[in-house]
C-alpha cells in the first residue's frame, strides 16, 4: 500500500524566528526585546495556547498583563505570527512526493495566529490531505492523543506512515506507535533516506 507522508511545519518546511517578533512586540510594550524573548521562551502562556487551553483573545490578553503592551490584537497578532520563512528544499520535496502520488498531512504544535499568517503567504501549505494541529486536538506532540488523531485522520497505521519531524521526542513517539520516522536535519538528508528506502527511485 502507499504509504502516507505525516510533515512536522516548524524547522521542516519553513523556519522560524521568535526574536523578530520579540523586537517588534518590544518595541510597543515596557520590555526590552530580551526580557520579552526570554518571556515567551519560558513562560507557561504559548503552551496552553499550543495545547487549546487559550484562545487567541485570552492568550493576548495574558501577554498584555505580563509585558505591557500597547497595541490592538490585530497588530499584536501581525507581529507574533510573521516569523516563518519557507524552507525551499523540503517544499520541493514534498511537491515532488504528491507529484508521485504520496498523500501528505501536516502535524503540528502550533496556534491559530501561526496558522492563520502561513496559510495565508505560503501557497505550499495548501497542498496537503489534512492538517492536525495541536491547539485543535487540545494535545502536543509528544502526547499520544495527538498521534492517535493523526492515524484517525489518515485512517493509516503503524509503517504506513512516513513520519517527519526535526524533534527527537517526537519522532521517538511516532517510532513507538510503528510509524517510520525520519529525524528530520535537511531535505538532502531525509531525500537520501527515502531513496534508501526505495521510497523514492535513485534518478
Ligand atoms: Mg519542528
Amino acid at each position: 500500500m502507499t504509504p502516507v507522508f505525516i510533515f512536522d511545519l516548524g524547522k521542516v518546511l519553513v523556519d522560524f524566528d521568535y526574536t523578530i517578533a520579540a523586537r517588534k512586540i518590544a518595541a510597543r510594550s515596557d520590555k526590552a526585546p530580551a526580557d520579552l524573548h526570554a518571556f515567551l521562551g519560558s513562560s507557561p502562556l504559548l503552551e496552553d495556547y499550543e495545547s487549546g487551553r487559550l484562545t487567541r483573545q485570552e492568550f493576548y490578553d495574558a501577554v498584555v498583563r505580563a509585558i505591557g503592551f500597547h497595541g490592538d490584537l490585530a497588530e499584536f497578532g501581525g507581529y507574533f505570527a510573521a516569523i516563518f520563512t519557507e524552507i525551499p528544499g523540503t517544499i520541493a520535496l514534498h511537491a515532488e512526493l504528491r507529484r508521485r502520488g504520496f498523500p501528505s498531512y501536516i502535524f503540528s504544535n502550533t496556534n491559530d495566529l501561526a496558522i492563520e499568517h502561513v496559510r495565508r503567504d505560503f501557497p505550499f501549505f495548501a497542498h496537503f490531505d489534512g492538517y492536525i494541529f495541536s491547539y485543535e486536538v487540545g494535545a502536543m506532540k509528544p502526547l499520544p492523543a495527538i498521534y492517535e488523531a493523526m492515524e484517525k485522520m489518515c485512517g493509516r497505521r503503524g509503517a504506513d506512515l512516513i513520519y517527519l519531524d526535526d524533534r527527537a521526542e517526537n519522532i521517538a513517539a511516532g517510532a513507538a506507535r510503528g510509524w517510520r520516522t525520519i529525524l528530520h536535519e535537511t531535505p538532502e538528508q531525509t531525500r537520501a533516506t527515502l531513496t534508501k528506502w526505495e521510497v523514492l527511485p535513485t534518478h
